[in-house]
Parts: structure tokens; C-alpha cells; sequence
């Protein structure tokens, strides 16, 4: 009999299996799409594409050790960061004003509420209109989250923990990692199985029967859910008999929206002389553009040279736009890059060779981003964490607490911990 199932072959469920098969543990794992990764894609052309996950934000050590072992290599990424703002660009080393005062406040909160209860309590008046709208934007940019869900003294741990410098990508891209944990888990005896979604778990102690929308019945002793938080929120696959807490606690936390755009020019024009004259500044150096346009946040491949521009709308603003065509989305992306480097938008698309536009929030494998904390978050990983029975756990990028939330290590870490635990509970039995 197979020992546990895997529902989801993204980053913690391939960490999960992984963990398990090399520990002689018989698994398998089921993945509704065509290709394992989920939010880590890889488009393998020259230069290769991250339609997903794309940095390792920080030394963080699941993911530099996983890719140690693999033999996986890694490069720094960035450089400058600049604003653009009234028609003018500036280096910016901190975007949001009066940044002490505000860090000086959350750290004297107590009892944890919203960011905007926080900041219409804290920083009403017109005088701080600046701070609140940087606040807002710099929440739904890097962490896609609602400023009205996610919790002030989560966000608050976030910025003391960042560590700007240290920001790398893989060469080859994620899906190195990727393929390394899939063949792993083959050698060591492990499954995969793709075109496999599931609507159903049905369970009991010790004994499972997971069933796919093609009928499909699969059994094990027990099972791990490592299925994003969205998809679980959109209760799209039942359990019987039904877990009301654990769809509670899941209801509770926060899951954010983004749109990321990738696309290829003929020519670099973002560091030619027209820009130079532009910006006053070395465009070679620029890494970071953040902007007020449609698509407001755009980066280069820097320190790499190549022709590729990412562009990015995360939080309320991403979720508004979840049913807007491509095309359309394309025509914004365009008109981004044109008012800011002041360009006609016919001569970038002129310029414009390939194009990708990845609307995560419509994935019906995804529904969104990656979790960010709510007041409630806390108290519901707990609860997910224990697991149902030693029978029914969950694992994903969501279940991770600490400085990496809502990363490839966030689900690295928890498929780790989550498959130990079940090895753990097998070693008492
Ligand atoms: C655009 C974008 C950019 C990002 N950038 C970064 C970054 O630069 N650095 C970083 O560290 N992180 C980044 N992240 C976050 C990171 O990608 C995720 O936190 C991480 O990959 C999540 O892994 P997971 O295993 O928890 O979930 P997933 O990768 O989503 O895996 C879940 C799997 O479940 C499958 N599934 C869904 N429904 C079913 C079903 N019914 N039956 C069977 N299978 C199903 C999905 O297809 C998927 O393969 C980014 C995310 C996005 C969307």
C-alpha cells in the first residue's frame, strides 16, 4: 500500500515527497497540470523566462541548501532601484516617506489590527496622504496584498527583516530545482502523476481514497494537501467527512492577486542614449523601476545585460483586472513603458519581440499570488499545521511562519517540516 499521497506537485509537495521517498516511505503524488513547478515556471528559450517565482529573496537556508546538494549554482541579482515620479527619476533608497516615524509606531503596537485601521489611526491626517498612499503601493506591489486584510504587526516583522543586499536568481532558472526533486523522487521509487485533479479526499484514520474529476481513485495510508491557498479557499475539492475548522482557519488568511508581464525587445532600448539624456543617470546600473502607471513596477535582469523587461501589478488593483484580456493587458504594459521612457507606444511595439502575460489570479490551479498575514494567519497555521487525525496534513507556501512568507523557501520549509512530522509520528507507531 502506498504510504502517502501528495496533492500538488509545486515546490512543498515536491519537497514533501522528496523528503519521504528518501526516507524509503512509498509515495505519490498527483498534479492537476501538464507540467510540475506550479508557481515556479520556467520557459526554457534564450533568454530562459520565470513566468513565476524568479529570485531567492535573501540567504535562505531550505533553498541555498537544497540547491547545494543538487549542485545547483546561483548569481546575484540587481541593482539600482529607481522611482519615477512626476516626470522625473530619482534612485530610490527608500520609497515610503517618514519611514522612522512609521517604523517608530508599529513598533510601539500592541494589539495587532489591519493596515489601514493602523494607518487611519496612526497617520490620518492630510499632511500624511504621502505616507499612506506609499504604504498602500509598496503592500500591493512586493507583498500583493490588501492593505484592508493584512496585518500591521506582520508587515511590520517583514520590514525588519529584509535584507536588500541579498537577492539571488539560479542559473538555468527555478525549474533546476524542479526537475532535481522530480528525479529524485523517481530514483528513489516515488510516482508522478500529471493530469491528475483532484476533487475529493475521503478519509479516515490511517486509510484515504483520493479521487480525481476523471474518476480516477487513488489509496493510501495518508495523504498531504499541498494545494495553494486560493484553490483550497474556492473549496473546489471536498473533504468527506468535512474538516469545518480547518475551512475556517483557511477562509481566515490572506492570499494576494498579481499579473506578471515578461517581454522581449529587439534592442535594449532602456539603456541606450535616449535614456541616458532621459533619466540623467547610468541606465546600465538601473535594476528596479517603480512607477504610478498602469503596470507600475518593472525590472531588468540586472547585473545581467539582456533584452528582457518584467513588469508586475500585484494586490487589489491585480485581483480588479482577473478577467481582462491579454491584449488589453499587453496595450497597458506598453503604455507603461512608453510614458515612462518617453516613447511613442508604436515604437516599442515595434520594438517588441515575444511577449508573456501570466494572470496567476485566473489559474484555476492557482486563484491568486502567495499568502500574506491577516490578524487571524497565526492562529490558523497552527491549527493546519497539526494535521487531522495523523491522517490528513496540509503543506504550502502558506503554512510557513517567519522572515521568507510567501516564498519558494516558505514552501520548500513547510513541505520539509510537514514530511517530517509524518516520518516522526511513523517512527512511535
Ligand atoms: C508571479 C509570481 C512570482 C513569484 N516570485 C517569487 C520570487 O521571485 N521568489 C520566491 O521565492 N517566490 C516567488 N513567488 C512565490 C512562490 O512561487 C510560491 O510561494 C511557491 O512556488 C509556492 O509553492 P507551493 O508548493 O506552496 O504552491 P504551488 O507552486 O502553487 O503548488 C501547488 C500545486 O498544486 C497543483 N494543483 C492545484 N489544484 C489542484 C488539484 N485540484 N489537483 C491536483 N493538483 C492541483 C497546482 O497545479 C500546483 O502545481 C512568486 C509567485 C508568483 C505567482
Amino acid at each position: 500500500m502506498i504510504d502517502v499521497i501528495v496533492i500538488g506537485a509545486g515546490a512543498a509537495g515536491l519537497m514533501a515527497a522528496y523528503t519521504l521517498a528518501q526516507q524509503g516511505k512509498k509515495i505519490i503524488v498527483l498534479e492537476a497540470r501538464d507540467r510540475c513547478g506550479g508557481r515556479i515556471h520556467t520557459v526554457n528559450q534564450d533568454p530562459h523566462f520565470e513566468l513565476g517565482a524568479e529570485f531567492i529573496h535573501g540567504n535562505l537556508p531550505v533553498t541555498l541548501n537544497l540547491l547545494q546538494t543538487a549542485g545547483i549554482k546561483y548569481h546575484h541579482a540587481g541593482g539600482e532601484m529607481w522611482e519615477y515620479k512626476n516626470g522625473s527619476f530619482k534612485i530610490g533608497e527608500n520609497v515610503i516617506p517618514d519611514w522612522d516615524k512609521l517604523m517608530e509606531k508599529l513598533n510601539a503596537l500592541q494589539q495587532d489590527c489591519t493596515m489601514t485601521e493602523f494607518l487611519q489611526r496612526e497617520f490620518g491626517g492630510d499632511e500624511y496622504a504621502a505616507l499612506r498612499s506609499s504604504v498602500n503601493k509598496y503592500i500591493a506591489g512586493y507583498d500583493t496584498a490588501d492593505p484592508n486584510k493584512a496585518s500591521a504587526l506582520a508587515l511590520k516583522n517583514e520590514w525588519q527583516n529584509e535584507d536588500e543586499d541579498a537577492q539571488y536568481r539560479i542559473d538555468g532558472g527555478y525549474h533546476e530545482m524542479i526537475k532535481f526533486l522530480m528525479d529524485a523522487i523517481i530514483s528513489a521509487g516515488g510516482e508522478i502523476y500529471l493530469h491528475a485533479r483532484i476533487n475529493v479526499v475521503q478519509w479516515q484514520k490511517d486509510n484515504v481514497a483520493v479521487v480525481a474529476v476523471d474518476g480516477m481513485t487513488y489509496y493510501a495510508k495518508c495523504v498531504l494537501i499541498a494545494l495553494p491557498l486560493g484553490v483550497l479557499q474556492k473549496s473546489t475539492v471536498k473533504f468527506e467527512p468535512p474538516v469545518p475548522q480547518q475551512e475556517t482557519a483557511l477562509q481566515g488568511m490572506g492570499y494576494g492577486a498579481i499579473i506578471k508581464v515578461l517581454l522581449q525587445f529587439k534592442e535594449i532600448f532602456w539603456e541606450d542614449e535616449q535614456t541616458r539624456k532621459l533619466t540623467g543617470k547610468d541606465p546600465k546600473q538601473m535594476a528596479f523601476i517603480l512607477s504610478d502607471e498602469k503596470i507600475p513596477t518593472w525590472w531588468t535582469q540586472a547585473p545581467v545585460h539582456n533584452n528582457v523587461l518584467t513588469g508586475w501589478l500585484g494586490g487589489p488593483a491585480a485581483a480588479a483586472k482577473k478577467n481582462v484580456n491579454k491584449d488589453d493587458l499587453l496595450t497597458d504594459a506598453i503604455q507603461s513603458l512608453a510614458n515612462i521612457f518617453k516613447r511613442s507606444a508604436d515604437e516599442l511595439k515595434n520594438k517588441l519581440q515575444l511577449a508573456h502575460i501570466v494572470n496567476w489570479t485566473a489559474d484555476p490551479y492557482t486563484c491568486g499570488s502567495y499568502a500574506y498575514d491577516t490578524v487571524k494567519s497565526e492562529s490558523s497555521r497552527q491549527l493546519l499545521n497539526k494535521g487531522i487525525d495523523e491522517t490528513l496534513f496540509f503543506a504550502g507556501e502558506y503554512l510557513y511562519s517567519g522572515p521568507a512568507m510567501g516564498t519558494v523557501e516558505a514552501a520548500l520549509a513547510s513541505g520539509q517540516t510537514t514530511a517530517n512530522k509524518i516520518l516522526s509520528i511513523w517512527n512511535v507507531k
